[in-house]
């Protein structure tokens, strides 16, 4: 049921944003450049108290808190040259934790992250939180902490417009696949498609890759793909159903005690108060996907 939803969302989103022919949802979205954002604004708990020892309440002392986000990802994670702040959905989750750990959003360091430096990002506290289309499993759970998820998007696969040969998955065989090193994306499509797999450090790399010609198709979330298409539908469009279930979580440092009761504790306010549905109507919403049903969190180990 999920993931048909998700499914439905998903295509829904490529072809609104096709239609509207712009890319809204990764626009900056009114942020000035200073700082601060126009857009998304949380409430900030006035006075967030934590037990004494814990990371949580460290961040609240200290005032400040570092996010590591995607820079590349419209409508999930976006940055462009000219602006200060990252806008998107996990931008946007982002600045719901930092809320709720008493510190506004222009006291958010946001630091960039790539799909394969986020567990040493986490390990080496480089961030207190990567909130960056992570999805949850048990692989990266051995070494890094993941609680949610706050969303679930499904793989899916963008090619050239003009192309007909690529239709889903079971046709990627022999195919130059481009993809992030050390994604889920990437390791699925090798394993499972025999798809010839070309790694790159981001999508948006990908993307360019695709445009030359160099690779066949790039595939990764499917919520990821329709804001790349959503760019520049001309040149781009998104094929086949999803297949696979990504559940976003926000990861931590695996040795910070109570930060995934926290963590759950917030999301769950955030689902129930509409801050949840506010964060997303201003990133992914924007760009016509359909609001998910509201996730199912994982219980803290
Ligand atoms: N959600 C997938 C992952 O965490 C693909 C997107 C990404 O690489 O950020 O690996």
């Amino acid at each position: 049921m999920k993931i048909r939803r998700t499914k439905i969302a998903v295509i829904a989103a490529a072809a609104a944003l096709t239609l509207a022919g712009c890319g809204d949802a990764g626009n900056d979205d009114g942020d000035n450049g200073d700082g601060g954002s126009d857009g998304f604004s949380p409430e900030v708990v006035e006075d967030a108290s934590f037990d004494d020892g814990t990371r949580m309440a460290e961040i609240a002392k200290d005032g400040k808190v570092k996010i590591g986000v995607k820079f590349d990802q419209p409508g999930i994670g976006f940055k462009s040259a000219t602006s200060d702040t990252p806008t998107g959905f996990d931008p946007n989750m982002g600045k719901i934790l930092a809320a709720k750990l008493g510190i506004p959003a222009d006291k958010i360091e946001w630091v960039e992250t790539i799909s394969d430096n986020r567990e040493p990002f986490l390990q080496n506290n480089t961030v207190d939180f990567v909130i960056a289309s992570y999805s949850i499993t048990d692989e990266r759970r051995q070494v890094v902490g993941q609680a949610g998820p706050y969303y679930v998007t499904g793989q899916q696969l963008l090619v050239a417009a003009d192309d007909d040969s690529i239709n889903g998955p079971d046709d990627l065989k022999g195919k130059k696949v481009c993809s992030v090193t050390g994604s889920t994306s990437i390791k699925t499509v090798e394993e499972q498609y025999g798809a010839t797999p070309a790694g790159f450090d981001t999508y948006s790399e990908c993307v360019e890759q695709l445009k030359t010609g160099s690779v066949d198709a790039v595939t990764t979330d499917g919520a990821i793909l329709a804001g790349y298409a959503a760019e520049d539908p001309d040149a781009l469009k998104v094929v086949g159903e999803p297949f696979s279930e990504e559940r976003y979580g926000i990861g931590y440092n695996k040795d910070a005690a109570g930060m995934c009761e926290f963590i759950n504790t917030t999301l769950e306010g955030a689902f129930e108060d509409g801050e949840w549905e506010a964060a997303f109507d201003d990133s992914l919403g924007k760009g016509g996907i359909d609001l998910p049903e509201t996730p199912t969190l994982d219980p803290c180990p």
